[in-house]
């Protein structure tokens, strides 16, 4: 049923994420042990020594704030309105989207402005991960996806934007529709904008869509300068 997939699609999302922290976390555990293997061998070499102490101690520390970030990233639970700084979040977002990280020839731009609100962090973080998976999908051979962050009159607006395939005029009024999906079965479960939709309507945001066919694809999220909880 409908609820059993919503939750379904928030696993695989964070499913996601733990594949790319995996993944991310590979690299300093493999410089920690070529080191920790060098001082086993070279006892004697001070420069080695210091050297690789450095080396095993930046990347302990690279793999916890990694840990952290995926910690805090899926307090699932408490989902009420708090300070955060959209831009941080952003930035989170985008490191640990595994997809992001597994596609050659993507190109990622951040234009981020320093903005803090009252907003629900993880109805936001859901809704910005449907939107850049959306966005990686459209360009499967490579392009470049822009999110831009900005203060307006009416509050802060993100737009999250692709040079991938376009959407069909006739298309855009089913976005949102649960279910619609133009992706093959196993690909796409035509969720992903309908979670969009419903946490956007959560938290007092509105959503605007502008395409092309054949050029890509921006989507317009307009927050509400505040969301009291
Ligand atoms: P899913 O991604 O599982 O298909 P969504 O609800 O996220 O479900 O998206 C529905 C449909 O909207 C997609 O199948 C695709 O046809 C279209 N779509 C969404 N985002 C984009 C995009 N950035 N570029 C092109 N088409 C898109």
């Amino acid at each position: 049923n409908e609820a059993n997939l919503l939750h379904d699609n928030k696993m695989a999302a964070i499913g996601q994420l733990a594949t790319g922290v995996a993944h991310e976390i590979r690299n300093p555990l493999g410089l920690i042990r070529n080191y920790a293997f060098l001082l086993k061998r070279n006892h004697k070499d001070e420069n080695l020594i210091t050297q690789s102490l450095s080396v095993i101690e930046e990347s302990v520390d690279k793999a916890s704030s990694i840990i952290d970030n995926l910690l805090n990233f899926s307090r699932l639970s408490d989902d009420s309105a708090h300070l955060i700084h959209l831009k941080s979040v952003i930035e989170n977002v985008i490191q640990l989207n595994e997809k992001l990280m597994s596609k050659s020839h993507m190109n990622c731009q951040l234009i981020l402005e320093d903005i803090e609100i009252n907003i629900q962090e993880e109805s936001l973080k859901h809704i910005l991960i449907n939107l850049i998976n959306n966005a990686l999908d459209a360009m499967p051979h490579g392009g470049q996806l822009t999110i831009w962050l900005k203060n307006g009159a009416a509050g802060p607006s993100i737009h999250v934007i692709d040079t991938g395939i376009g959407i069909e005029e006739s298309t855009k009024a089913k976005l949102f529709d649960p279910f619609f999906t133009t992706k093959e079965v196993g690909e796409g479960t035509g969720l992903g904008l309908y979670i969009v939709y419903n946490e956007l309507h959560k938290i007092g945001g509105k959503i605007e869509v502008k395409s092309k066919v054949g050029k890509g694809t921006i989507f317009k999220i307009h927050l509400k300068k505040d969301n009291e909880a």
